[in-house]
């Protein structure tokens, strides 16, 4: 597989516009409270933002995201916005984009320097971690097929000390988006943990090319349990990268993490939706992190054995825990 890394304007301008709407509890909380107080919110800002967040819940992750993290400039994002949105939509987008366009071109512009260094460097270095045989592993643990042999890695500024994060919610899925650890330091652990966040949102991409039902029929057990399945797939996906098997493997991280997490405490569902998805994706993780271990060993997919099942099990008795506290 070969991996592309880019550096665009349209992506950050996204990113940080989406930050600011919080539309969905998986956007970026500092990005926005960094702006706030940066920029300030007047009330026509507020205004913009509100207009925006109504189009965007509307067409939820994997849509808007693909109209812009793609593209090299606004002209090719107009092009992809005009095959999506109504007449209407469009002039409101449009709008928006004028409105916040010079703030965000400032945050583009001071972020660039240190994102295309760090593009330099994430090409040197992926060369030297054996991405693609990590990548194989990973093909073979979710018996995926025909997956994109290329992907393309939008590097986007977080303006803040946000830690490294990713994405891959983009249609065609051979886009994936990184915020870069650390982007004016480049330590190397920022490098090898940068290259785990993208190994990460690959594997996502390698997973949704799994052949058959298999997810089906997983998420219908799932949901008979009343579990989140998106929670249950980010903890087998963890336990391989950024911190799991894998990272360890192939010396990008050299200190086990995850059993740790055994003891992360989650918070109700209905007070803090973030941290009640993150909480329980990583403590799942520390759960199930034996289990893995023992098919990356036996170089077996999750599909033979009970691997699942043993999985969804430790889902159940993680949930019954949590309500007895
Ligand atoms: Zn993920």
């Amino acid at each position: 597989m070969k991996i592309i890394f880019t550096v665009q304007e349209p992506p950050t301008f996204f990113h940080i516009l989406d930050s600011l709407s919080q539309w969905d509890f998986h956007t970026r909380k500092p990005i926005q409270k960094y702006y706030k107080k940066r920029f300030g919110l007047s009330s026509e800002d507020k205004q913009f933002i509100e207009k925006y967040t109504k189009i965007r819940k509307e067409h939820g992750w994997g849509d808007l995201d693909s109209n812009f993290y793609p593209c090299k400039n606004f002209k090719q994002v107009e092009t992809k916005l005009k095959e999506k949105l109504n007449k209407r939509e469009l002039g409101t987008i449009k709008k928006v984009i004028n409105h916040f366009y010079n703030n965000l071109h400032i945050l583009y512009l001071e972020s660039k320097i240190y994102l295309e260094k760090r593009k330099i460097i994430l090409e040197k270095e992926a060369k030297k971690y054996h991405l693609n045989a990590i990548i194989k592993e990973i093909a073979k643990f979710y018996k995926s097929v025909n997956y994109p042999k290329k992907v393309y890695v939008h590097l986007v500024a977080s303006p803040n000390k946000w830690k490294s994060g990713g994405g891959a919610n983009i249609f065609p899925k051979k886009h994936i988006t990184l915020e870069p650890q650390n982007i004016k330091k480049s330590h190397s652990q920022d490098i090898q943990l940068d290259l785990c966040v993208v190994i990460h949102e690959i594997l996502h991409i390698l997973e949704d090319n799994v052949s058959g039902d298999k997810w089906k029929k997983v998420k219908e057990r799932l949901e008979k349990n009343k579990l989140d399945f998106w929670i249950f797939r980010e903890a087998i996906a963890d336990t391989l990268v950024p911190e799991g098997v894998l990272a360890i493997k192939y010396g990008l991280l050299n200190k086990e993490h995850i059993p740790r997490y055994k003891n992360k405490k989650i918070p109700s569902g209905n007070s803090d939706k973030y941290q009640y998805f993150r909480n329980s994706r990583f403590k799942l993780s520390a759960l199930i992190y034996n289990l893995t271990k023992d098919k990356i060993r036996d170089k077996k997919s999750i599909f033979e054995g009970d691997y699942l099942k043993k999985c969804v099990n430790e889902y159940v008795k993680m949930i019954k825990n949590i309500s007895l506290e």
